[in-house]
């Protein structure tokens, strides 16, 4: 790989020593192409910590503008970024954490119809939305074309995150499996609850670390929820199935 020069070696070299990484392990970050839908909370966490951990190409995307209110948890947002598009922002922002990196950025918001488009390149999702209404879109295209679902949610201390592969294995779940009740016309943010800026970076770093475990083929385990009650530090993980009458997984 043309990459691994010098300069590469020493950026990367406290990853390339563990033997759970190596120069094998960091070639595959490197080459590892990732999505991300929603540059808010989790979002702008998520893309900082793939970025430095030498992720070769992310796709980020948010029709949404930075607001003030923002601030307190939208890591790499500054008062000067206000009123302008949250992935053009991050996009810059993330070029300067990783230069060598390709990073492209959509203004758009994700669609039934576009999500082909802005999602056609690369095997792993980050569902960063606050959404149910674009957690849905998501959750059906991973399933139809293959692609890796790493999701996470936040509401006041307590994060909940998990990797699916609906598509891999008869027995592993979808979004849809797991919250059957939601319908693609419920547009309530998830977020509207309130947040504190520590939980927001810390549900995207659980995510980034999800998708790299996976990038490693480390320990992904696409049958389990994790819930992490940041406020008495409890984490519990719960085993998740697939829902046999799910209209997703079982057309
Ligand atoms: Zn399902």
């Amino acid at each position: 790989m043309n990459k691994m020069n010098e300069l590469y070696l020493e950026k990367y070299s406290r990853q390339i020593i563990m033997d759970k990484i190596g120069i094998e392990g960091q070639k595959r970050i490197s080459n590892a192409s990732i999505s991300i839908v929603g540059c808010g909370g989790l979002g702008t966490s998520a893309a900082q910590y793939l970025s430095m951990s030498g992720v070769g190409c992310l796709n980020l995307i948010d029709d949404d503008f930075i607001v003030l209110s923002n601030l307190n948890r939208q890591t790499l947002f500054t008062e000067k970024d206000i009123g302008k598009n949250k992935s053009k922002i991050l996009s810059k922002k993330i070029k300067e954490i990783n230069g060598t990196s390709k990073i492209t950025s959509n203004d758009q918001k994700i669609t039934s119809e576009n999500i082909h488009k802005f999602l056609k390149n690369g095997s792993i999702i980050l569902d960063c939305t606050d959404n149910f209404k674009s957690r849905l879109i998501i959750n059906k295209f991973c399933h139809q074309n293959k692609r890796i679902l790493v999701s996470a949610a936040l509401q006041n201390f307590d994060i909940q995150a998990f990797i699916l592969a609906s598509w891999k294995g008869e027995k592993n779940p979808c979004y849809k499996c797991i919250f059957p009740n939601l319908r693609n016309d419920n547009n309530n943010s998830c977020d509207e609850m309130g947040i504190i800026a520590s939980v927001a970076g810390l549900g995207g770093i659980i995510q980034a670390n999800l998708a790299l475990n996976y990038i490693l083929k480390l320990n992904s385990n696409f049958k389990e929820l994790i819930l992490f009650d940041c406020m008495n530090f409890e984490l519990k993980k719960i085993t998740i199935k697939k829902n046999k009458s799910c209209e997703i997984c079982n057309e």
